[in-house]
Formats: C-alpha cells, structure tokens, sequence
C-alpha cells in the first residue's frame, strides 16, 4: 500500500477510509496523539513514544483499552504493510463515539487511529529560517492534543514568510516552535526551556540533552528570553521529522554560525544514534539523507 490508515480495526488507503462522525475528534479534537518515524521498517524511539502517548491520555482521563505492548505490536505490523521502508508514523486515541455534548460521553470505548505515509527526510545540515509567534496557546502544552489551531495558525505564518517553522515566545520567554522544541548554544552551554505545562517533553529534545551529557556539553534547562535567542551562537529545533536543524536567519535578521564545531557534534551524534536505531549504520554521519535514500525511498 502506498498509505495506510487504520480505525478500529479496518485499515485502507488514507483516502478511502471512512470516519463516524460522530467521533468526538470531529467535535471537540478530544484526544491525544504521537508521531514518529520508521527507516527501514523500524519506528524510530517507539517505546517512548508510547509512553508519552500513554501519558498524554491520562493527563485528559482517557483509558486506553490497548495495552503498550500491543500496541507496539500493531504499529509494527501496520508498518510492513506500506511500500515505503521510510515512513511518517502517526496515531491518534480520541475519547469515544458520541452525539455532540461537552462532558464526557458514557458506554463509549476511546477509537484508535493510525496514519502511515513515505516520510522524506530533510537534510538535517540545511540552515533554516524561522519566524517569531507570540504564543497564544493553553496552558496544557505539555500534552499532545490533537487541539493544534495556534500552531497550525503559527506555521502557516511560517510558510507565507519562506521560513520552515515559527517560535513561540510568551512575552519575552521562549516556550517552543509551533512543531518543535527550540535550543540555543551560547558560550559551550546548551539552553533549552525547562519541562513545564508550557512545552511539549520532546522525545528528540531528550534524546539531544542525552548526546550533550555525553559529549560533555553542559546543559541548562532555565527558560532563555527572545534576547537571548538573537544572541545565542546557534539556534536549533528538534522534532522527530526535523532531528535537530540549526537557524541562520529569525524575523529576517541573520543568526547563529558562531559555534559550528559543537553543533555538528550534536547533529552527528543524533543522527548515528538514528542509523544505529534503525539499522541504516553502515555509513559515516555524513548525509543522511542520501543514506536513508539508500535503503530504498
Ligand atoms: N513541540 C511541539 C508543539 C510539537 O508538535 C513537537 C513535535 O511534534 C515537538 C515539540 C517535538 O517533539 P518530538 O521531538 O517528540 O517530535
């Protein structure tokens, strides 16, 4: 198949499958969701995807009735039914199937969803250009809704103005991109917001503090202002589609570029944690890109 999607149980092409209406993700976006990325039909970091998944449900009261096995289980089935060994891996849990009332409906399992589709990976050396957002969202940002109007609002922002992603600020503090969590390297030291109801607890956001331990850069997670990103050496975002990619520009005002050696550390020892994970290892991190290519896009 070229894309999948699965609802309950029935799976088919993503234009094909149908959707009660009444699930309460066409009401209210009430659920939760994750996504990550397979290369060579391994999805990427799953078990703490899962977990954060698992996490985000509770946070909204939801149950699911999967357990965390089983559902690592069926994504990687699912996955081997798509062509494509490099895919986008997303599911979402909503709360049930209901006619439209706020509170939460009774007699009503949660539904699970999931969407495959071929993933092409960007050059993770690229610079990128971002914009600023004020930051108008809830205060429940730390789980993953499928509520995303103010990032959807903030990206397209992003694209009008030939920029890849838009940086959410409340007042002066820098909280995340509309898709990503956002970094600075300032004097060897690697900043990044502090894990709070105003963030997202990015699984590539850990995964980068883990390679930063290692690589001895000392990391701070106080919140850092819009100042400070202007001024920082390097500014970079980190999602599971984007890695970890550095900005040259903000607002139109040239950025970063001042500390490229600890930079390609981080990226390089993401992206190798990446070949390893999904068995793509046998090349330098030298363009993954051309390497995730190689095993057949
Ligand atoms: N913050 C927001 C708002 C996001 O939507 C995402 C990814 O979708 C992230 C941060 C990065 O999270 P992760 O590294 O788990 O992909």
């Amino acid at each position: 198949m070229e894309t999948l999607g699965y609802y309950n149980g029935a799976i088919g092409l993503l234009d094909e499958l149908r959707i009660p209406m009444n699930d309460r993700a066409c009401w209210f976006g009430d659920g939760v969701y994750e996504a990550t990325v397979s290369a060579n039909y391994i999805i990427f970091a799953l078990e703490e995807h899962i977990n954060r998944f698992f996490n985000s449900a509770a946070l909204l009261r939801m149950s699911p009735t999967i357990t965390k096995t089983q559902l690592a289980e069926l994504l990687n089935t699912l996955v081997h039914k798509v062509d494509s060994p490099t895919q986008f891996v997303y599911w979402q849990m909503t709360r049930g199937t209901a006619p439209r009332t706020h509170t939460f409906p009774e007699h009503t399992a949660p539904n699970l969803w999931v969407m495959l589709k071929p993933q092409v990976f960007k050059d993770i050396y690229q610079k990128i250009k971002l914009i600023t957002v004020e930051d108008t969202r809830f205060l429940h940002c730390n789980i993953k809704t499928l509520n995303l109007l103010p990032n959807v609002l903030a990206s397209e922002k992003a694209k009008q103005a030939g920029c890849v992603e838009a940086v959410f600020h409340r007042g002066n503090r820098i909280t995340e991109g509309s898709h990503s969590n956002v970094h600075i390297l300032k004097d060897g030291i690697f900043r990044t917001a502090p894990l709070d109801n105003l963030i997202l607890p990015g699984i590539s956001r850990a995964h980068i503090i883990a390679h930063c331990v290692k690589l001895g850069i000392p990391v701070d997670e106080t919140p850092f202002t819009l100042e400070e990103m202007f001024e920082a050496d390097e500014i970079m975002i980190s999602s599971v589609s984007t890695f970890c990619m550095s900005a040259s520009y903000i607002d139109g005002y040239q950025v970063g570029g001042k500390d490229p050696e600890r930079l390609r550390q981080i990226q390089d020892a993401f992206l190798e944690e990446f070949y390893q994970f999904t068995q793509t290892a046998n090349h330098s991190a030298s363009g993954r890109k051309q390497s995730v290519h190689k095993h057949g896009t």
